[in-house]
């Protein structure tokens, strides 16, 4: 069984331009500060795709996938 992960944003490097909602918008959230809103849950394998795809989109380096394992 794989380990499961979630997504995870640095809020103090997030810049909030909107390239990870707008690559993955079934994913992630936006709100009306237009800062990300991500699911506060372990991924499916068919999400973590998508995160990943997100997590590449964010010049600022501020996305990551984490062990949901390890998130508290
Ligand atoms: S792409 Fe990165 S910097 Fe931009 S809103 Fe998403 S997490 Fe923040």
């Amino acid at each position: 069984m794989s380990v499961r992960q979630m997504l995870s944003v640095d809020r103090a490097a997030c810049a909030g331009h909107g390239m990870c909602y707008g690559t993955a918008p079934d994913l992630i959230d936006c709100d009306d500060q237009g800062d990300p809103v991500l699911p506060e849950r372990p991924l499916t394998d068919d999400e973590v795709a998508a995160a990943r795809d997100a997590v590449a989109a964010c010049p600022e380096r501020a996305l990551t996938l984490i062990d949901a394992t390890a998130a508290t």
